[in-house]
Order: C-alpha cells, then sequence, then structure tokens
C-alpha cells in the first residue's frame, strides 16, 4: 500500500501517559492535569442535566445540520444561520479547510510556534506551510503579508495565540486584514476568546459583513468545558461556508454535544464566573514569576507560558513526580518554558508551591 509521502514523516498526535500509569509509577494517589488548556471547573450544570435527558436517544444520528444549535448560535452572535459551520471541535474544521482548499502546489502562512494543527493539516494535504517567527511572543503580521504569494490559499491567526497567550489588537489587526489578497482566506483562531479581557481585543464578527475571505474558529471546549463532547465552529461568509460545507463529513457533531451546547451557551453565569477565578488564577502566577523574576507572556488564555531557564522537560518531570501533568515548553517551540493551564486557587498554589521548591534547590546547586 501506498500510503501519502508526507504522512511517513508525520508524528501522530502523542497522548500524555495515562493517569493511571503515572500514579502506579510515582506512587501518588492524585494526578492534576493541566496540560490541554481545559476547564478546571468543567462545565454548566444545565448541560449536564441536558447531557443526561438525552442518554436514551443515542440509537439516532445526530441533526447532521445542527439545526437547534444553528439556530441559537447565529441569534447570539447576530449572523445568518448560513454562516455558521460545525465541527467535532475546532480542530475539524481546520482540517475542513486545509481539505477544501490547499493541496500540492498551494502554500500557508501561519506563526511560529502556534496551534500545531495548521501546520499538521497543510502537510497532510500536500501543501507548503510559511512558517514566520514570533516577534516577542507576537504574530509577526508585516513578516506575514510579505509571505504571502500567487499560491497562498490560508493564512491562520491565532488570537489569543496558543501557547503563548498573547493576543492581537485591533489597530495592528485591521490594517493586516485590509493588506491580505482577496484570494487568500484569512483563519482567525480565537478558541480562547471567551477568555479575553483586553478592551483593544477585535470583535472580529463585525468584520465578516466587509470581508469575505475571513472566517472565525470558536470552540465550546475550552471556557464552555465541553472539550470532552468535542464541538467547535466556524463563522464566515455566507458563499464561503458554502463552498466548504461538502466538505464535511454528513454527522460529525454528535447529539449530546449540540444539546449541551445550547444549553451551555444559556449558563454565561457559569462563563462569567470561570473566567473571573481564571483572572485571579494568572494573578497568582504572575505574582510567582515575578517574585523570582521569571519571564512570562501576560496572557488573554487560560494557560500561561513561564520561562524556566532550564530543559522544560525536566519542569515537566519534576512536576509530573510531584503529581501535575503540564506541557513541557520542548515540544511548543520554547524548550526552557512550559506551559500550565491555569487551574483552580489550590491546584495553582500546589504547583507555584513545587516550583518554588524546585527554584530553591536550583539556587542552592548554583
Ligand atoms: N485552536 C487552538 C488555538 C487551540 O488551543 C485548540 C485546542 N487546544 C484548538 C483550536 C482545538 O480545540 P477543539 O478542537 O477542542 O475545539
Amino acid at each position: 500500500m501506498n500510503v501519502k509521502e508526507q504522512l511517513l514523516d508525520l508524528k501522530p498526535y502523542q497522548p500524555g501517559k495515562p493517569i493511571e500509569e503515572v500514579k502506579k509509577q510515582y506512587g501518588l494517589d492524585k494526578i492534576t492535569k493541566l496540560a490541554s488548556n481545559e476547564n478546571p471547573f468543567g462545565y454548566s450544570l444545565k448541560a449536564k442535566e441536558v447531557i443526561e435527558a438525552n442518554l436514551s436517544s443515542l440509537a439516532l444520528y445526530p441533526d447532521g445540520y445542527s439545526t437547534d444549535l444553528r439556530e441559537k448560535l447565529s441569534r447570539v452572535l447576530g449572523v445568518k444561520e448560513s454562516q455558521l459551520i460545525f465541527g467535532n471541535g475546532s480542530d475539524e474544521i481546520i482540517q475542513i479547510i486545509c481539505r477544501a482548499l490547499l493541496s500540492p502546489g498551494k502554500n500557508t502562512v501561519m506563526a511560529s510556534p502556534t496551534f500545531p494543527q495548521y501546520k499538521h493539516n497543510a502537510v497532510i494535504e500536500g501543501a507548503e506551510s510559511k512558517e514566520i517567527a514570533l516577534i516577542n511572543g507576537q504574530h509577526d503580521l508585516d513578516g506575514m503579508i510579505e509571505a504571502i504569494d500567487e499560491n497562498t490559499q490560508v493564512v491562520w491567526v491565532c488570537s489569543p495565540n496558543n501557547p503563548t497567550g498573547t493576543y492581537i489588537s485591533k489597530d495592528i489587526l485591521l490594517p493586516f486584514i485590509e493588506r491580505v489578497p482577496k484570494h487568500v482566506l484569512i483563519v482567525m483562531d480565537e478558541a480562547y476568546y471567551e477568555y479575553v479581557d483586553a478592551t483593544d481585543y477585535p470583535e472580529t464578527v463585525q468584520l465578516l459583513e466587509k470581508y469575505e475571505n475571513l472566517i472565525i474558529l470558536r470552540t465550546f471546549s475550552k471556557a464552555y468545558g465541553l472539550a470532552g463532547l468535542r464541538i467547535g465552529f466556524g463563522i464566515g461568509s455566507e458563499s464561503f461556508i458554502k463552498q466548504i460545507e461538502p466538505a464535511r463529513e454528513p454527522f460529525n457533531t454528535n447529539r449530546l454535544s449540540q444539546f449541551a451546547a445550547i444549553a451551555a451557551l444559556d449558563d454565561q453565569e457559569f462563563i462569567e464566573e470561570c473566567v473571573s477565578k481564571n483572572k485571579q488564577g494568572l494573578q497568582q502566577y504572575y505574582q510567582f514569576c515575578e517574585e523570582h523574576q521569571l519571564n512570562y507572556y501576560p496572557s488573554q488564555g487560560n494557560f500561561i507560558l513561564i520561562d524556566f531557564k532550564q530543559e522544560g522537560n525536566e519542569v515537566f518531570q519534576y512536576l509530573l513526580e510531584r503529581g501535575f501533568i503540564v506541557r513541557s515548553g520542548n515540544a511548543l517551540g520554547f524548550p526552557t518554558s512550559v506551559r500550565i493551564t491555569v487551574g483552580t486557587q489550590q491546584q495553582n498554589q500546589e504547583i507555584i508551591n513545587i516550583l518554588t521548591g524546585m527554584l530553591a534547590t536550583r539556587k542552592a546547586n548554583v
């Protein structure tokens, strides 16, 4: 059999070690996972009620058009129902976009480091990825414009950016969008949208009327806490959504996720609470970093990238042996950093205590 040549060099997604295995290996009773920017406060009880109420209807296929969720979300966002596309997580919308637009001979432009699925899917489609280095953790939008040529199909903008947590302000984003040629799709990945509190963060949905070559990605996996159900969506121009819809499989979002997302949208109190606790959690980390003179990027997401000026894998291992799974920066393009998902106040404090101990030992050994 001959699989696509480009697949031979790709590594499949590496899930972390199973929690039970880590417990056994290090003799721990409890493991806390703060590695994938999930919501440490779970998800809305309203969504839970709906999920439980619908458990008996799983013999039926889901509504392939997500009609009720579509209707609800179009009202919430103030867009037409035909401007929405739903995916098995926003991961799947990324895949659909790549499937629909990329092929050998074409290219796509993105920041580096950024969310790795843009490149991963581009490689599978045989397209070239032009990766433009971040400058001080920020997208180099001028560099990205320069990289665009007549074969460019898609430019990816991740704001807040994973793994830095940095965002792009309105006054910088708008001239960029204006400069992107009309034949190039601009993907604004706003997976962490709900957490943003910067007052100059652009409301990109309003731009859709003017720019047909724009699509915005959002998800129920982060602030809404429904990562396990897999549901995300894209908001774009009616004509573009119509063109990519055939690349979506017919029953890609499941029954429970559609019902739960509708209920979750109705519980904005839960979101506000999580966002507020996340903000306080970030403050815990900022204070810790300042006390220990560690560099970090102020984050608009629910995670923080901290530079420990030592191998990220070592810091990762130190925390793992003490019951906390985080993400080593080695795999994220920041080899001396780790990315920590902001947890509950207590989880943050526990991690900070462990890291304080680690830094004290390091100082003593110098
Ligand atoms: N975009 C970004 C920037 C992300 O960080 C993630 C998840 N880590 C995703 C998209 C995909 O999220 P999901 O598929 O769960 O919606």
